[in-house]
């Protein structure tokens, strides 16, 4: 069964625009979410992504991955923020908070949780969850990119 599609002629460009943007997207399967290699340690290869205020390593550039066929998406939440985020398999600078919750979630049937930055407890983004699969959806601007120090 499809999912509704919402026409969005009606709005002007802006924060809610987007919303309907995404609500007129057909969701994706489940299956185009590959779990995290943890298995392979690939740290090496890519570049370290870490927390802008406190510099602490969040993740890498490795671990990048795709889902819904992008890397990066923009959202809007419920009070119309608008946040830039990236997949990640991984990130393991990152703390979950709070309870799972699968309202307004932006990759659906994906329930979701607040992370945190480990240590300075900076909001970083938000883990999202279908059964044993996941990935992490971080915002962009509040990681820098720094070269892995040998
Ligand atoms: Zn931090």
């Amino acid at each position: 069964m499809r999912p509704p599609i919402y026409h969005t002629l009606a709005h002007p460009a802006g924060p809610s625009a987007s919303l309907d943007l995404l609500r007129a997207r057909p969701a994706e399967p489940a299956s185009t979410v590959r779990p995290a290699a943890s298995s392979s340690e690939e740290e090496a290869s890519g570049r370290v992504l870490a927390c802008a205020g406190c510099r602490l390593p969040v993740t890498t550039s490795a671990a990048r991955m795709e889902v819904a066929g992008s890397h990066e998406h923009t959202f809007a939440n419920p009070a119309g923020f608008s946040f830039r985020i990236g997949c990640f398999s991984d990130a393991t600078g990152c703390v979950a908070v709070g309870e799972p919750s699968a309202y307004w979630s932006w990759f659906p049937p994906h329930s979701w949780l607040v992370e945190q930055c480990a240590a300075c407890r900076q909001h970083l983004g938000w883990l999202f969850r279908a059964g044993t699969a996941g990935f992490h959806g971080l915002i962009l601007d509040r990681l820098l990119e720094v070269d892995e120090e040998g």
